[in-house]
């Protein structure tokens, strides 16, 4: 049986209230990363500021990663990490449409870090153009 939107908040430690389980019902369908425009223009009738509390706190529960797409813009991802490492995967970034893809199934390169040095997140994010405008260029 799938789990329903309010049980996999639950799970995660977030009280499922109504403007929760909207949003997160809204952005569980993307494919693609997101930014908060592009959920608040999903859902017109809900107020901008919710929304964006709503996304902080998904990704303070693990639900999300918050990603710098490399492009200037602060992005969202579902976080559909195996077990409880919730690593950052490899995102790409389309410089024609702005898109962003997950690139989940490559892992990201580890960096031998000089002494001193402690790591608490690491974001790797590449540019170019993605398949769909590759094609239109021809
Ligand atoms: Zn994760
Ligand atoms: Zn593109
Ligand atoms: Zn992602």
């Amino acid at each position: 049986m799938e789990e329903t939107a309010e049980q996999h908040l639950q799970e995660h430690g977030v009280r499922p209230t109504a403007v929760r389980i909207l949003v997160w019902k809204t952005i569980s369908q993307l494919k693609l990363a997101f930014t908060l425009n592009d959920v608040e223009s999903m859902l017109p009738y809900t107020d901008r500021s919710s929304i964006f509390r709503a996304l902080k706190l998904f990704t303070e529960n693990q639900l999300l990663h918050e990603i710098d797409d490399g492009l200037g813009s602060c992005k969202y991802c579902l976080c559909r990490c195996e077990h409880n490492d919730h690593l950052n995967h490899v995102h790409f970034s389309c410089t024609t449409c702005g898109k962003t893809y997950c690139l989940e199934n490559q892992t990201i390169p580890v960096v031998q870090l000089p002494e001193g040095f402690v790591m608490n997140e690491v974001e790797y994010v590449m540019k170019g153009i993605c398949p769909t405008c590759a094609k239109k260029q021809k």
